[in-house]
């Protein structure tokens, strides 16, 4: 069975997350790592566990997602995974990076192009891609059915969603993305979102002030 194991990294407060199943295998999602200290947590994690990363991967590229990513790709050899729609915030990550004040020396390119519907596996496990724009442009999340939960990304939060004023934001696709796909999932669904603590997709059609059905 899938296992989740979550760090908070960074001045933005990102959850990066390790999935892994019996066989070892496993992704990193959105490395955010920023610190030595982040890295070294990191580090320990995957080394202790004895786990083997096979691929990384990002819900989206703004820059708070992406710190991490020079240091996962090289530590492990890693190709990174990702919709081809949000590689514009890749051109301005350097310049972004400077103005909050965050390290970013490098900038790792996808090589692997994610799409809606695809599988993906971990080990003998699989995770489909949820293709969820509206807070940026190719944004995705990862829905596992077998163990029921989905990693949201920025796209839905605990009681709250993703901002849409910046550039790629869409106040009614972001709705439109978390109606169709999101609430399209069973209600004991666990969402693992890309900051703050987890929720469910049934508590959120009901308590979400945001994009509540009722
Ligand atoms: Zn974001
Ligand atoms: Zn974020």
């Amino acid at each position: 069975m899938i296992q989740l194991k979550k760090f908070v990294f960074n001045a933005f407060q990102v959850n990066t997350y390790i999935l892994f199943d019996e066989t070892k295998e496993c992704i990193i999602i959105d490395a955010a790592c920023s610190s030595a200290e982040e890295e070294g947590a990191l580090l320990h994690f995957i080394e202790t566990q004895q786990l083997v990363p096979v691929l990384m991967l990002n819900t989206h590229f703004h820059i708070d997602h992406i710190l991490g990513n020079a240091f996962v790709s090289e530590q492990f050899n890693l190709q990174l995974a990702a919709h081809p729609g949000g590689e514009m915030y890749l051109d301005a990550a350097l310049l972004s990076a400077k103005t909050y004040g965050l390290r970013l020396e490098k900038i790792i390119q996808p090589r692997l192009s994610l799409k809606d519907g695809q599988i993906l596996s971990v080990g003998k496990s699989t995770l489909k891609v949820l293709f969820t724009p509206g807070h940026a442009s190719g944004s995705i999340c990862l829905y596992c059915e077998e163990a029921s939960f989905v990693i949201s990304g920025d796209v839905l939060f605990y009681q709250s969603i993703g901002r849409t004023d910046l550039p790629g934001g869409d106040y009614d696709l972001l709705k439109k993305s978390i109606w169709s796909k999101l609430f399209a999932l069973p209600d004991d669904t666990v969402v693992f979102p890309g900051h703050g603590p987890e929720t469910s997709i049934g508590s959120e059609k009901v308590n979400n002030p945001f994009i509540a059905i009722g």
